[in-house]
């Protein structure tokens, strides 16, 4: 969770890390614990605090429902804005991690000056946001970009969604563990990173394996949207050329020359905090005039707003790889994309 001034700088931050498929009264009960310690920390009353967006490993659709029921069973049926506001006792805004990780990455990192760039989260979900024309592209239910769930492989293992093959089930990065343990023993994804560029081929194998496969949807996706930029983010990530280099080859061998020939591939500049940072901006993006005139008085950049990254998808690696800031204060650029 982050926490900033209408100024867009971060003034706190904090990482907690919570179990697979908790439900909704836990995960916004740690919210509310996490925005009480932050606030407390700096002294800020909760009612200062103008607006704030919630980050969700799931497609979501416009009244703020999870359109796809079976990704995140425990929190379906209700609003999540609504449910969050009553929780948190704030304005809460919802939307898909990957929109907000490429929101983040437009506004701050990899893609600040691209108008048509898909940001890529390679973890435990597979999922992509689209920034088209400067804006987030949702698609009618909140779908697009969910890239995790396209057909890989016809009669493959059947994936949490329902469907059969997707590409999740064969290169998300469980599977990049699973497909190891036998030799290797259990690791997690920066050990296997390590072990790869220490030249082991077992770890180099199955990282330009899952590369080449996701170089495949992702040369789909080109034909469909040709974005300027793929920024590639997540934990997989780290793996850098090993696995961004197969992909690129298999995205040039498998997707319309036209569509992919000057198709950038990049690393995410700002790691696993893409998405939390996004939260921000999106956040800063709708505060409304109404919640600054009710809030309290004193300079408008003292006022804060709050993004928190919901996801709980993201703990794979044997040592966790999810934002290394705790409680820190970190001053941020201002955006200049939007
Ligand atoms: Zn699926």
């Amino acid at each position: 969770m982050a926490l900033a001034n209408l100024a867009h700088q971060v003034v706190a931050e904090q990482h907690r890390t919570l179990p697979q498929g908790h439900s909704m009264a836990k995960g916004l009960g740690s919210a509310d614990e996490t925005i009480t310690e932050l606030l407390d920390g700096l002294g800020i009353p909760r009612e200062r605090v103008v607006s704030a967006c919630l980050s969700i490993p799931a497609p979501v659709d416009a009244e703020g429902m999870i359109s796809a029921t079976a990704l995140m069973p425990g929190w379906t049926g209700v609003s999540l804005a609504t449910a969050a506001e009553r929780a948190l006792g704030l304005p809460v805004l919802v939307e898909n991690d990957a929109n907000l990780g490429a929101l983040g990455e437009a506004t701050w990192g990899a893609g600040r000056d691209i108008r048509n760039v898909v940001y890529l989260k390679l973890a435990a979900g597979i999922g992509a946001g689209l920034i088209l024309n400067g804006e987030i592209f949702r698609g009618a239910t909140g779908t697009a970009g969910e890239i995790g769930h396209t057909t890989v492989v016809e009669n493959g293992a059947v994936c949490q969604c329902g469907n059969r093959g997707c590409l999740e089930t064969v290169a998300n990065a469980p599977h990049v563990i699973d497909l190891l343990t036998p030799t290797h023993g259990r690791l997690g994804i920066p050990r296997i990173v390590e072990l790869a560029r220490a030249g082991d081929p077992g770890c180099r194998r199955v990282l330009g394996d899952t590369g080449r496969v996701v170089g495949l949807a992702v040369a789909n996706l080109c034909n469909l949207v040709n974005p300027q930029r793929l920024i590639v983010g997540g934990e997989l990530s780290a793996a850098e050329d090993l696995l961004l280099r197969p992909m690129g080859e298999s995205v040039r061998l498998n997707g319309i020359p036209a569509a992919v020939r000057s198709l950038e591939i990049v690393r995410a500049e700002l790691g696993a905090r893409a998405h939390v940072l996004g939260a921000v901006a999106y956040a800063l993006a709708h505060v409304t005039p109404e919640a600054l005139t009710a809030t309290a008085t004193g300079a408008a950049t003292d006022r804060e707003a709050v993004g928190e990254d919901g996801t709980d998808r993201e703990a794979v690696g044997e040592d966790g790889t999810g934002p290394d800031a705790h409680d820190r204060s970190v001053a941020e650029p201002a955006p200049t994309h939007r």
